[in-house]
């Protein structure tokens, strides 16, 4: 049984899930509206426990299981260890436990916490970094920097653990897509993450972000901007043979494959998409129905 609403990635979709917190330590991103009105909290062990067991009912064979809710990485690595070895007492053939985490609840673990977790199965963190641009990522109260950002990502890699970076086209506003892309492929380049992830802004009601587009402190980008700057953005990632998935349900044309490999096709699927829709009508902004 689980709290509110339960967000996974895309490519998680068939992955048992096991929620071990509720909501979002942080909740203060201004676009957010997946935790508004959910408080947070850990989920007590014995709830796991029991939930654990249910589960085992239902999966034949769970390989893989995906921690929720928003930000698992706030929990003490004590209680991760303890969950590893639950979650193994009733799924012993479980190799890896994925899971959403943020830079600041990285910047709170030792180096030896991410060796413990490493060791014990933790694998493939999905970390919102959204932009790599210390104003946009300010100005949308993320709560981190993306020089700690850089720090993070880096100090998983040194430690084994893989990671997925999560971005946000469109993050911006008007006019600072292209600038932005440069910034956020600068990040990516710099910290290797195993794939990434584009989504596009949405403007929720209820968020920080919704009112300040109707106080007029926030110009969103057009859908043209936005296909431009996820242009700029694969057209200035390095790294090789890393999945780029620019599927989610808020782009306007999906693109994925592997950057470098595939980026001139992606670009060309997303100048395809371009001509087909007509520029006119990308000139507005579409509402978006969720994260
Ligand atoms: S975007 Fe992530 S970190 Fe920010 S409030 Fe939402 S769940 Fe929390």
């Amino acid at each position: 049984m689980y709290h509110g609403t339960t967000y996974t990635p895309p490519v998680e979709t068939d992955t048992m899930l096991l929620q071990v917190t509720v909501g979002c330590k942080h909740n203060k991103c201004s676009y957010c509206n997946m935790y508004k009105e959910l408080p947070y909290c850990a989920v007590e062990m014995e709830r796991i426990a029991q939930e654990l067991q249910y589960s085992r009912s239902m999966y034949s064979k769970a390989e893989r299981i995906f921690l929720v809710d928003g930000d698992p990485l706030s929990l003490p690595t004590d209680r991760l260890l303890e969950i590893w070895a639950l979650t193994h007492h009733y799924f012993p053939e479980c190799k890896t436990l994925s899971t959403y985490g943020s830079v600041r609840s990285l910047a709170e673990k030792s180096d030896e916490d991410l060796s413990l977790l490493e060791a014990a199965g933790f694998n493939d963190f999905y970390i919102g970094i959204e932009s790599g641009s210390e104003d946009i990522i300010k100005n949308v109260n993320k709560g981190i920097t993306v020089i700690q950002a850089r720090e993070q990502l880096n100090r998983l890699n040194s430690a084994g653990i893989d990671h997925i970076s999560l971005i946000m086209l469109g993050i911006g506003g008007k006019d600072k897509g292209v600038n932005n892309a440069r910034m956020t492929a600068e990040l990516i380049n710099s910290t290797s993450p195993k794939m990434i992830w584009a989504s596009t802004l949405g403007v929720f009601e209820g968020t920080q972000l919704h009112d300040d587009v109707e106080k007029g402190l926030f110009n969103q980008a057009s859908e043209l901007e936005v296909l431009e700057e996820e242009k700029e953005l694969i057209r200035n990632i390095n790294l090789q043979n890393v999945p780029f998935y620019g599927t989610h349900i808020t782009n306007t044309i999906p693109v994925s494959g592997l950057v470098t490999r595939d980026s001139n096709r992606m670009l060309e699927t997303i100048d395809m998409g371009i001509d087909y829709l007509g520029e006119k009508s990308l000139q507005r902004t579409f509402d978006r129905a969720s994260l």
